[in-house]
């Protein structure tokens, strides 16, 4: 980091949904395509729970019981990793952000670097779908690849496609207990993001039900546009 501000033609991309959605596997695809740099709060703050720094702290008991952290808290973690050179590629943000008040701290952290909102994507799906997808979850501890055990499987078991890692790693907050909570968060504190962004103009939908390959076309044609 070297404290210089982010070019104003760097792209920002939202990725709006609930849990387990498909946003951080959506995004690594975005990622690879369009050179832009993935921005998941879930991940910076699992990170910050690891290294048990304060905000890490923090965050934990409320990680596990499926609410949302403090926006004090997620709005300084990422506004300190926005700082990082890399995001001079553009980015896309998963997972953030999660209620109004950080809607309106990222606006005014883009204000200062003079950038725009390229989209903000709704990722729809079916609350019940949500259940299956996060019950069978699982992430490559080596390389961050997400996969599940029916709709996205490796394909040798237990050994990462990408990076060939056997470290698979389970959520502790992705049981049937907690998603209940995830998802009313979801409906009571984030889904108002979706008239926030449609009134600002930026509001794109995308049917995230079904086939993982079919949404990543329908959302690179969408993003090639929004990033144009
Ligand atoms: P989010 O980041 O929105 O919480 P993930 O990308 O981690 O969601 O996806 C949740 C789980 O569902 C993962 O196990 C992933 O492999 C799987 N998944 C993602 N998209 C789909 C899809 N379209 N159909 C079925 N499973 C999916
Ligand atoms: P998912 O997409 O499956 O809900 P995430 O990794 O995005 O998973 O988030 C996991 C948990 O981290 C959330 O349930 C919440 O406790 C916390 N979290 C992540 N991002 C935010 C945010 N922007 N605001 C508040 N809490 C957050
Ligand atoms: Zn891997």
């Amino acid at each position: 980091m070297d404290g210089t501000s982010t070019p104003t033609t760097a792209p920002v991309l939202i990725l709006l949904g609930p849990p387990g959605a498909g946003k951080g596997t959506q995004a690594r695809v975005l990622e690879e395509q369009f050179g832009l740099v993935q921005l998941s709060t879930g991940d910076l703050l699992r990170a910050a729970v690891a290294a048990g720094t304060d905000a890490g702290k923090a965050a934990k008991a409320v990680m596990e019981a499926g609410d949302l952290v403090s926006d004090e808290i997620v709005i300084n973690i990422l506004r300190d990793r926005l700082k990082e050179d890399d995001c001079a590629k553009g980015v896309i943000l998963d997972g953030f952000p999660r209620t109004t008040v950080q809607a309106e701290a990222l606006d005014t952290l883009l204000a200062e670097t003079g950038q725009k909102i390229n989209a903000a994507v709704s990722l729809e799906v079916d609350d019940a779908e949500m259940v299956t997808r996060i019950s069978g979850r699982f992430t490559c501890g080596g390389c961050g690849e997400g996969y599940h055990d029916s709709f996205k499987p490796t394909a040798k078991t237990n050994t990462c496609d990408k990076c060939g890692s056997t470290d698979m790693k389970r959520r502790a907050d992705d049981n049937a207990e907690t998603v209940g909570q995830r998802l009313e968060a979801y409906h009571a504190q984030t889904a108002p993001l979706i008239t926030y962004y449609d009134g600002k103009g930026a509001l794109k939908t995308i049917d995230a039900m079904g086939d993982i390959a079919r949404i990543s076309k329908d959302l690179a044609t969408l993003v090639a546009k929004a990033i144009a």
